[in-house]
C-alpha cells in the first residue's frame, strides 16, 4: 500500500500531516510513503529529512494518487480544481473534515469511491486517547492563545516588586475549560498571571483548581449540562442571556480573557456581549479561539485582530497552524497510532464491528455511512471459529 502526504493549500495552513519522525514509524507498519517534495518546510520538516526517513518525494499528483492520502484540512475546492477529483478513486483518506459543517464534500467523496475517516469523529475513549488530534491541536491552540494575549497586553504577567515600583499581576480569565483552556489556564499560570476558570460543566472545577487557578462560580443551573461524549450541551437561549449578564462583571475584571466555548455542531454560544468588553480597561485583550464557528464574544470577527472600545480582540480561526512544527508532531502521532490500529499487514482492514473506525468512518464504498451523519455503517463480519471461543 502506498500512502501520500500533499502539501496543505489553504491559505496559512503551515502543518504537514505526517514528520520525518512518523514516516519511519509508519513504514515499519509496512506502507511505502510519498511526500509532495516541500510539503513539511513550513513545518521545519526538510525533503532531506523525509528521504532519510525512508520516505519519497514525488510531485503533488504523485501524492494524490495513492491507496491512503492524509491530510490535515479537508479536500479544497477552488478555482484551479477541486482536491477530491485528485484522489484516486476507491483510496482512502483521512483528515479533518468538518463533519458536522460540510455540505457536499461527502457527495462528492461518496461519488469517488472514497473510503474518508474524519479525525474529528474520533470516539474520546481512553483507547483512542493518542488518537485525539482534537486534543493535541487544542492543546497547541490554548498555549498560543496566552502568548498572544501577553504580547497584546501593554503589561506583564508576573507580580514584580522591583526598586523602580511593584507591578501587579494580569489577571486571566478562561471561558471554556476543555482541552485548549485548561493549556491555557496552565501556560497563563507558568507565566505568573492571577487565574480563573469558567465551564458550563462543573465536573471541570476540580481540573481547574489542579492547576492553581480559581474556579468562577456563576448562579445558573448547570445540572444538565455535559452529554455522555463528555462534551457541553447546548442551553436555552435564557440561560445564556442570564450567562453573559453574569460573567460581564468578571470579564471587565480580567485583563485577559480567553474564550473557548463550543458546542459540537452548533455555533459558538455567545457569552460576552460588547457592553462587558466596554468595561474593560483600556489595552486588555481578548482571545476569541470560537472565532471559526461564529465566536464566543459579539465584537470577535475572524481572522482579525481588531481594536473595540480600547480592547485587543482577537479572532485567530487556525491557531495550531502557528505553532507548525510541534502541531505538525502531535498530528502525526495521533494519525500512526490511528493507522497502528486500522492496518493489518499494512492494508487497511476494516472492521465494522469497532467503534474507533465506525465512529470516524464517513464515507465508503460510494455512501455516506456515519450514524451521526444519518449514514449506515456496513454490518460487520461475523467473527472466525477460533475466535468465536471467547477468553473465559
Ligand atoms: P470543546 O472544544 O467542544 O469545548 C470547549 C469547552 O467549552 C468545553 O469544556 C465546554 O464544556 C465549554 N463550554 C461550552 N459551552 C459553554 C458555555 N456556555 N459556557 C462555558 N463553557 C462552555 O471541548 P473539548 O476541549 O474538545 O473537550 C471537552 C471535554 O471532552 C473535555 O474536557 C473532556 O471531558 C472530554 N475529552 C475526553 C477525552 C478522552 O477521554 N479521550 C479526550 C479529550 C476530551
Amino acid at each position: 500500500m502506498i500512502v501520500g502526504v500533499p502539501k496543505e493549500v489553504v491559505a496559512g495552513e503551515r502543518r504537514v500531516a505526517l514528520s520525518p519522525d512518523s514516516v519511519k514509524a509508519l513504514i515499519k507498519l509496512g506502507p511505502e510513503v510519498v511526500i509532495e517534495s516541500g510539503a513539511g518546510v513550513a513545518a521545519g520538516f526538510e525533503d532531506s529529512a523525509y528521504e532519510e526517513a525512508g520516505g519519497r518525494l514525488g510531485s503533488s499528483s504523485d501524492a494524490f494518487s495513492a491507496d491512503l492520502v492524509l491530510k490535515v484540512q479537508a479536500p479544497e475546492k477552488s478555482a484551479t480544481g477541486d482536491e477530491v477529483d485528485q484522489l484516486k478513486e476507491g483510496a482512502a483518506l483521512i483528515s479533518f473534515l468538518k463533519p458536522l459543517d460540510e455540505t457536499d464534500l461527502f457527495d462528492r467523496l461518496s461519488k469517488r469511491n472514497i473510503s474518508a475517516f474524519s479525525m474529528e469523529f474520533m470516539p474520546r475513549i481512553t483507547r483512542a486517547q493518542s488518537m485525539d488530534a482534537l486534543s493535541s491541536q487544542s492543546t497547541i491552540a490554548g498555549y498560543r492563545a496566552v502568548l498572544l494575549a501577553s504580547l497584546a497586553l501593554p503589561r506583564i504577567f508576573p507580580m514584580l516588586v522591583t526598586a523602580a515600583g511593584t507591578l501587579q499581576p494580569a489577571k486571566v480569565l478562561v471561558v471554556g475549560v476543555g482541552v485548549a483552556g485548561l493549556q491555557a489556564l496552565g501556560t497563563a499560570k507558568r507565566l505568573g498571571a492571577i487565574t480563573f476558570g469558567y465551564d458550563t460543566r462543573t465536573v471541570v472545577r476540580e481540573q481547574v483548581e489542579s492547576l492553581g487557578a480559581r474556579f468562577v462560580e456563576l448562579d445558573l443551573d448547570t445540572g444538565d449540562s455535559e452529554d455522555k461524549g463528555g462534551y457541553a450541551k447546548a442551553q436555552s437561549e435564557e440561560f445564556y442571556a442570564k450567562q453573559r449578564e453574569l460573567l460581564g462583571k468578571h470579564v471587565s475584571a480580567s485583563d485577559v480573557v480567553i474564550t473557548t466555548a463550543l458546542v459540537p455542531g452548533q455555533p459558538a454560544p455567545l457569552l460576552i456581549e460588547e457592553e462587558a468588553v466596554r468595561n474593560m480597561k483600556p489595552g486588555s485583550v481578548i482571545v476569541d479561539l470560537a472565532a471559526e464557528k461564529g465566536g464566543n464574544v459579539a465584537v470577535t470577527r475572524a481572522d482579525e485582530d481588531i481594536v473595540v472600545h480600547g480592547v485587543n480582540v482577537l479572532g485567530h480561526t487556525n491557531l495550531p497552524a502557528e505553532i507548525p512544527n510541534h502541531a505538525s508532531q502531535m498530528y502525526a502521532k495521533n494519525l500512526v497510532t490511528f493507522l497502528d490500529h486500522l492496518l493489518v499487514e499494512g492494508e487497511l482492514n476494516l472492521d465494522f464491528g469497532d467503534e474507533i473506525t465506525t465512529g470516524t468512518l464517513i464515507t465508503h464504498a460510494g455512501a455516506v455511512v456515519n450514524e451521526r451523519l444519518g449514514g449506515t455503517m456496513p454490518t460487520p463480519a461475523a467473527p472466525a471459529d477460533d475466535s468465536a471461543e471467547g477468553e473465559s
